[in-house]
């Protein structure tokens, strides 16, 4: 199989709280690593105009990415507007289409926050469809098909009505997690925010505590928790715990 990895998450900063770890355990396999966000995280503020916090957001998502290599795009909806329509699945199916990707990270099918939720929806039909060669109008890779699909934990491990989620796959990450935090700390827009509210740099430490839990139960230091999809047509094989063994 090709190793091509696909992080499709909602705004800036998810997937270095969410799969970071994984993502840097993928790279040092030999896999190319693709992050891809919504929205360039224009409402991630309280005094930045929109335009202002999406330049300096899409600047610290890109050179996240280049803490491991990867490549990062962002399909440009907008924060707190993603919605699952025809225009925005076509986005996100041609995204899948110029990556081609075999292994692809999702939002947590119900999680804190809509544009979460929607994107979880996109990243589902676009795994499904962009190996279709009439699904898009971009070139169509001889790799394309459908690829391994694993949801990240939603936020703090809870769905919104704060019951805790149960993963199906740990991946331990206890020697990726200083670069993982390295590849956080990227978005200092979001950091020094929180730390200015909450007086102690709580974004790097909620992103430890999530990874200490999910350790905890997978009988290691840190680790991270997905639940995969195994529906009809998708891979159910469990690659990660595979690759990662623990
Ligand atoms: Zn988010």
């Amino acid at each position: 199989m090709h190793k091509t990895a696909l992080s499709f998450l909602a705004h800036p900063d998810d997937a270095e709280f969410l799969c970071a770890g994984t993502l840097i355990r993928l790279r040092e396999a030999g896999w190319t690593i693709h992050i891809a966000t919504a929205t360039p995280g224009d409402c991630g503020t309280m005094t930045q105009d929109r335009w202002a916090i999406s330049a300096t957001r899409a600047d610290e998502a890109r050179r996240a990415a280049d803490v491991i290599g990867a490549t990062y795009h962002c399909l440009d909806e907008r924060d707190l507007m993603v919605v699952y329509d025809k225009p925005t699945v076509q986005k996100a199916v041609d995204l899948f289409r110029r990556v081609t990707p075999s292994l692809v990270f999702a939002h947590a099918l119900k999680d804190y926050m809509m544009d979460h939720e929607m994107v979880s929806l996109l990243a589902r039909a676009a795994s499904f469809g962009y190996g279709a060669p009439n699904a898009s109008a971009h070139l169509r890779n001889e790799n394309a098909g459908i690829p391994y699909l694993y949801y990240c934990d939603p936020v703090e491990g809870i769905d919104p009505l704060g019951r805790e989620i149960t993963p199906t796959t740990f991946v331990e990450i206890t020697q990726q997690l200083a670069r993982k935090m390295q590849m956080l700390s990227c978005h200092a827009s979001q950091r020094e925010w929180l730390r200015a509210h909450h007086g102690v740099d709580e974004y790097m430490e909620a992103m430890k505590r999530l990874g200490a839990r999910r350790g905890k139960e997978a009988g290691v230091q840190f680790a991270e928790g997905f639940v995969q999809h195994r529906g009809h047509a998708y891979p159910t094989d469990d690659l990660l715990s595979q690759l990662f063994p623990i």
